[in-house]
């Protein structure tokens, strides 16, 4: 039977289409071959990427992990969102030798995201480009759900945002990097960090072509929710279930809402410690999405989700084109972000605002402080925890407070209270509201 190498195997289902015995089949993103497989052999040669083998499997190959890697660089950064591209751009505009890894084949997709981004914020990064922008809106209403089946809405004015296109987004941030000289590497994933004695001293990285361990100076763990980077150098990353939102999303089609507002639903019934929204992608079509707090939801969010849509007419006629999941860190700041060689950014720090989820531009800054403190911790020659500890000083001091400061109003407001007129003023204050 045919052998399918997953780390080069693209989906892209080539082979699918000259099997004879429809033994394949393409899962999204898994090729099964099935017991119909009879070795013939065809689909060999129509696999773009050399992902299928007959007869025995030979196991991690030799000769790097695809395009030529260096052996030494000054910075690895292990994740292309927003807080590793941006970390990765600032590392190279300052004259050092970045290596960007992205185990995904495309920078940004699948997404996982509402692409809801401030205009104030974001403008310190990079110039508002409509290539990213689906929708500029200025207005935001709250809706509460009340368990009688009550609702109020409130709302008016709010600050200029955006909702994203974060493939398009996510792609562009990481363009910039390469622009200033960061070497880029998709479908190249870390598997383990390279220790010496306990320190960090690289990262093992596996692409297409095997497995390879490269050397550097400082490792940028902006590998999000997932965290692996910093539980491999014995950070503790691991999330509570009360300080995780499981979220679902819909990008709805052939719907009628107002092109410049988003608009926020809260109450338990719709989404049990977290809350529901739509925000406008342009052209009759919508983000329509919620989290739920992981330890008081009874159902997974996706049912949630649809009863959501259901009870709403204007959303109900509706297409569903992309379904949309992921959980979001909305928890205190970990006890560490750095050791010898390493930080962590984003949602790997935990660094998302716990009362809204809201984390790209969180991730960003960190990326830039990061990268600035690698630099100067490089040139000085000391890359020990002591020394990156700049990087959680200065967080702490500007973004790490006002994010402490979110997550102990979230605790105040346990979830039934979080329909309560004084939790929506701190909500409505956070999303940007007026
Ligand atoms: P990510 O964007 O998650 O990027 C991490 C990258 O690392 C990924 O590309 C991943 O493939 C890669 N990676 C992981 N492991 C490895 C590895 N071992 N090797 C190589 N690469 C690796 N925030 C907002 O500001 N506004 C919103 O409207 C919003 N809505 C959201 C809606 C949902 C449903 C969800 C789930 C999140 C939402 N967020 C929102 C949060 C926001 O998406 C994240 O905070 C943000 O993407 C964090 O950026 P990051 O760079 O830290 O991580």
């Amino acid at each position: 039977m045919v052998l399918v190498d997953h780390v080069r195997c693209t989906y892209c289902g080539s082979c699918v289409s000259v099997c004879p015995m429809g033994a394949l089949e393409l899962a999204e993103t898994r090729l099964i071959v099935d017991q119909s497989c009879v070795d013939c052999g065809l689909c060999l040669n129509a696999c773009p990427t050399g992902a299928l083998y007959a007869g025995t499997f030979p196991g991690a190959e030799t000769g790097g992990p695809g395009l030529p890697l260096r052996r030494h660089y000054d910075v690895i950064v292990v994740g292309a969102g927003p807080g590793g591209s941006v970390a990765a751009w600032e590392a190279a505009r300052r004259g050092l030798s970045v290596l960007l890894l992205e185990k995904r084949q495309e920078i940004g997709s699948p997404v996982r995201c509402a692409d809801g981004g401030a205009h104030e914020q974001l403008i310190s990064f990079i110039a508002p480009d409509p290539r990213w922008i689906s929708a500029t809106v200025t207005r935001a209403q709250f809706t509460v759900l009340g368990d009688d089946g009550l609702t109020h809405t409130t709302g008016g004015g709010g600050g200029l945002g955006y909702v994203l296109e974060r493939r398009v987004f996510d792609r562009t941030l990481a363009e910039e990097a390469a622009s200033a000289g960061a070497e880029v590497r998709v479908k190249t994933a870390a598997t383990a960090l390279v220790l010496d004695d306990g320190l960090v001293r690289g990262v093992r990285v596996r692409g297409p072509g095997g497995e390879t361990d490269v050397e550097c100076q400082v490792v940028i763990g902006a590998d999000g929710v997932e965290a692996r980077v910093g539980a491999w150098a014995g950070l503790d990353t691991t999330l509570r279930q009360r300080d995780t939102m499981s979220c679902a999303q819909f990008l709805l089609a052939g719907i009628d809402v107002d092109p410049a507002c988003t608009c926020y639903y809260i109450g338990m019934s719709v989404a049990p410690g977290g809350y529901a929204w739509v925000f406008p992608k342009g052209d009759g079509r919508a983000n329509v999405g919620l989290g739920v707090q992981a330890d008081v939801a009874e159902r997974p969010a996706l049912d949630y989700l649809v009863r959501f849509v259901e009870s709403q007419p204007h959303l109900a006629q509706g297409s569903p084109v992309t379904l949309v999941t992921g959980g979001v860190p909305v928890a205190p700041p970990p006890s560490r972000m750095v050791t010898d060689g390493l930080m962590l950014v984003g949602d790997a720090a935990r660094q998302v605002d716990p009362l809204t989820g809201g984390g790209i531009v969180n991730a960003m800054a960190a990326g830039r402080l990061a990268a600035e403190v690698a630099a100067e911790c490089i040139a000085a020659g000391d890359v020990s925890a002591a020394a990156l500890s700049a990087y959680e000083t200065r967080w702490l001091a500007g973004w790490g407070r006002r994010l402490a400061r979110r997550y102990r109003l979230k605790e105040r407001f346990p979830p039934p209270a979080r329909a309560s007129r004084e939790c929506m003023r701190v909500f409505t204050v956070a999303v940007g509201g007026k």
